[in-house]
């Protein structure tokens, strides 16, 4: 099957016992068993249940991989990664993360003996030093969030793989989706959404995503998910189902209009720069179009005017726009990163990678590309 077919087939079947033709809403914690042990393959919903059955292959089919989770949030899918690994093991992850995941790494997991190295992935050879005998994962962010930089998930991954096949590959694909890039063909052992976006793509749900090509890995994963608990439940799970099913068509429309709309910010004359991989002007540009079929609908810039007062003042003026946290959704939202989403990075970190007060991060919806534009003029210029 075709990508845009398996976002509505993919691992789907009519429901056996009813012929209906969307999953129905399995909304029930245990199975009735005809004897200890004997019974339809469900026995409790912590481990399985139909609803998320039907997701979960719906994960694995658009990811070209063979096994899909669904977790209760994007980061307790990242946390069901990061309880793979034991004390002593390290992991080499992207500088520029999303925040709760940054804080996650070195707020939760750095007191079990967990260690972190952070860097620059959009030269590859930057993890090689680091690459030692406790060296078990690297995290990856591809575009990164805010500032859209590209890392070579082909590239790295050989790197890795050369030198240490038991290393894994990890890539967060929540910025491009499927759609844009298959991270699990480019080398890449997990790929993880927060399904809160895209996936999901109309803001209605929290929603975490693995998805894998091993079937031991998927083993150890499952035993995670199962054992510490975080699943996703029924009816979020009917929701992202139905996200997908639409993805392809949305993300067609977030490409056009982010594009659209970064060409419109790169000649405005009260912006400094621009970071989307699109522009044939951003440094990563080649990386991106190898790697990726288009490149999204996440924008950021910088304004000329570096104060914090001057940011808000904008921030406040979108009408279109919504001034919240999160991405994704088929509405257009625009956020600080500072004071927001990346608020949790302690500032003199955030200064280093470039997170800065007149630093706007936009998520570009899928309305009229003409409102979008015209409201953004009227924010930057009042
Ligand atoms: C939102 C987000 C997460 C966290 O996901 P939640 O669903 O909010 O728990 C992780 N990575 C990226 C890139 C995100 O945008």
């Amino acid at each position: 099957m075709k990508f845009n077919t398996k976002t509505i087939h993919g691992g789907q079947q009519h429901d056996p016992s009813t012929g209906a033709v969307m999953p129905p809403i399995y909304q029930t914690s245990t199975y009735a068993q005809s004897s200890p042990g004997t019974h339809k393959g469900y026995e409790y919903s912590r481990a399985a249940n139909p609803t998320r059955t039907a997701l979960e292959n719906s994960f694995a089919s658009i990811e070209n991989g063979t096994h899909g989770f669904a977790f209760s949030s994007g980061l307790s899918a990242i946390d069901c990664v990061l309880k793979m690994l034991n004390p002593g093991d390290e992991i080499i992850a992207g500088d520029d993360l999303y925040g709760g995941t940054y804080r996650m790494f070195t707020k939760m997991f750095e007191k079990y003996g967990l260690k972190f190295h952070f860097v620059n992935m959009e030269i590859p050879s930057n993890i090689l030093p680091l690459i030692n005998k406790n060296t078990k994962l690297i995290w990856l962010e591809t575009p990164t969030n805010p500032l859209m930089k590209i890392a070579d998930i082909q590239e790295i991954s050989s790197l890795v793989k050369k030198i240490d096949s038991n290393i894994l590959v990890a890539v967060d694909n929540t910025f491009a989706t499927p759609y844009l890039q298959l991270p699990l063909d480019l080398g890449a052992d997990i790929v993880m959404h927060s399904a809160t976006k895209y996936l999901g793509g109309h803001s209605d749900i929290v929603m975490g995503a693995l998805m894998v090509k091993d079937a031991k890995l998927a083993e150890e994963l499952h035993f995670i998910q199962f054992a510490g608990g975080a699943v996703a439940g029924p009816q979020d799970c009917f929701l992202a189902l139905r996200g997908i099913k639409t993805l392809h068509i949305r993300m067609q429309r977030h490409c056009e209009n982010g594009m659209a709309i970064a060409q419109f910010l790169e000649q405005h004359p009260k912006v400094a720069e621009v970071f989307y991989p699109g522009l044939t002007s951003d440094k990563n540009h080649a990386v991106a179009k190898k790697q990726m079929k288009d490149f999204g609908g996440m924008v950021s810039f910088k304004l000329k005017d570096e104060s914090r007062a001057t940011a808000f003042k904008i921030l406040e003026n979108f009408k279109v726009f919504t001034l919240a946290e999160s991405l994704g959704g088929v509405e257009s939202l625009v956020n600080h990163p500072v004071t927001m989403t990346h608020a949790s990075i302690p500032e003199k970190e955030r200064e280093i990678i470039g997170i800065t007060d007149s630093l706007i991060r936009l998520s570009v919806g899928i309305e009229d590309i003409e409102d979008l534009l015209k409201d953004l003029e009227n924010a930057l210029n009042n």
